[in-house]
């Protein structure tokens, strides 16, 4: 086995890690992490530290970490055929049987699923879907994109186009002219202080219209969302917003794409952040929690309305020009299959609503009352702390001082690992589903004991 130092001497000349800073990751200055293992919501590393993983690995590790039934499943499903592929009407018995079961527990009116590999692949696909869609129908001026500020779809070309941080853009000649973005529906914070959460709604759901009027709404063919901003910031939705922003797009004739790369599978405590927040996409996204990212996959979800168009479609035209290798692999399919299944036996859903409204409570019952705790909102199990310089006045730190990333080593010091979220002190909290009150307890004495020695 190797040395801890020739790891460190070998990831540290040879491995390019997304998301770092890969000059200081280079010259040895910013810390790694080796992770050996991993059992329920616990992690462990070489250096023996056992961790509790309070973001679920990048909130994806939904059923926790050591499942055999998944294990299992992948082993047999790679002894018995590794790979076949799934072009022009060939399957295997794993992956149509996942779409069956995706379509399901998906809202009603979605018609099939096609499967990718990544969060940000399957939203390449919908904006795909979304253009052909347009051309079939003699749109060809419809094409453009809408996104908010601080939405996450992924770091692709397009979709780190439609992705609203500035990290995403910066310096990568992004976003792509197609794609323009809106207003964060991000009621913490909002431009007056005096707004009330309707008329914050009410002003996203203007904001957006005007846009749309400004670029023309024939231009515009699609506006794509996270039913909770995740990445940027984990912000569940202000009262309303979903059905006045649906509103505004039914007036246009504007697909919606729900992105549930992150709620799909039951992180709200709802087995779709869809059917939770009252949202009739016509496209889904997902990928995380479809296999607990015990192998990658994702998936889009197409609803009836589109698939008539798409068949349409290739009648015209032949076959649909789009496929990966690895669509739809056997490997990810089992391990999805085994997943969901899992979701079920062990009434994941439910316990992250339960557990997950637990650990919002009792977060906001330990630290909500201190003078840098802005907000603490959070939806199922999911769960953000905004800190603030003065939570009277509103103000924020400087970024230079980095006090979310502080809060997030002083977690792990204490065996939590949260995550500070880009643009803001957010330390956001994205446990497995499996959490027990006793792991959330856990999480909100240690996120206390950690704002008091970071902050006082
Ligand atoms: N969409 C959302 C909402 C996400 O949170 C993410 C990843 O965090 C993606 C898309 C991109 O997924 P991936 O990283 O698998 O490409």
């Amino acid at each position: 086995m190797l040395t801890n130092d020739q790891l460190d001497k070998w990831d540290r000349e040879s491995f390019f890690h997304p998301s770092t800073h890969l000059a200081q990751h280079a010259r040895g200055e910013s810390p790694n992490r080796i992770v050996t293992g991993g059992q329920g919501v616990f992690i462990e590393d070489r250096d023996g530290n056992k961790l509790l993983d309070a973001f679920a690995g990048l909130y994806c590790v939904n059923v926790g970490y050591g499942r055999t039934e998944i294990a299992d499943a992948i082993a047999e499903q790679a002894k018995e055929l590794a790979y076949y592929h799934a072009y022009v009407g060939h399957g295997t018995e794993a992956s149509i049987t996942l779409a069956h079961m995706v379509l399901e527990r998906a809202p009603d009116h979605m018609s099939k699923v096609y499967f990718g590999l990544s969060g940000s692949d399957a939203n390449e696909t919908n904006i795909k879907l979304v253009w052909y869609y347009n051309n079939i129908l003699n749109r060809p001026e419809k094409k453009k994109i809408i996104s908010r500020w601080r939405g996450y779809h992924g770091s692709g070309l397009m979709t780190g186009s439609l992705t609203g941080l500035e990290l995403f853009h910066k310096k990568f000649d992004l976003p792509l002219s197609q794609v323009i973005h809106t207003e964060a529906p991000y009621y913490f914070r909002r431009p007056d202080a005096a707004m009330s959460e309707e008329a914050f709604t009410a002003y996203c759901a203007s904001e957006l219209e005007q846009l749309i009027e400004r670029e023309g709404p024939d231009t515009i063919a699609a506006f794509i969302g996270e039913p909770v901003l995740g990445t940027g910031g984990i912000v569940p939705p202000p009262k309303g917003y979903w059905e006045a922003i649906q509103r505004v797009l039914a007036k246009y004739d504007i697909l919606l794409i729900a992105d549930e790369v992150v709620t799909g599978f039951g992180r709200l405590g709802s087995m779709f952040g869809s059917d939770h927040y009252g949202m009739k996409p016509d496209l889904i996204t997902i990928a995380k929690g479809l296999t607990s990212a015990y192998a990658p996959l994702s998936g889009t979800i197409v609803s009836d309305k589109m698939w008539k168009v798409l068949e349409q479609g290739t009648d015209e035209n032949g076959p649909i020009g789009h496929g990966w290798t690895y669509s739809a692999h056997p490997i990810g399919a089992a391990a999805g299959v085994a997943n969901l299944e899992l979701i079920d036996k062990l009434g994941l859903v439910a316990n992250a609503g339960m557990v997950g409204k637990y650990l919002n409570d009792q977060m906001r019952a330990a630290i909500g009352e201190h003078a840098n705790v802005g907000d603490i909102r959070g939806e199922g199990m999911l769960c953000a702390v905004e800190f603030v310089k003065d939570r009277d006045a509103r103000t924020f730190f400087e970024a230079s001082e980095k006090v979310g990333a502080k809060l997030a080593r002083a977690l792990v010091e204490r065996g939590v690992i949260g995550r500070a979220m880009p643009q803001g002190d957010i330390l956001g909290f994205a446990p497995p589903l499996c959490l027990t009150k006793d792991e959330a307890d856990r999480i909100v004495a240690v996120t206390a004991d950690a704002v008091k020695a970071t902050l006082g």
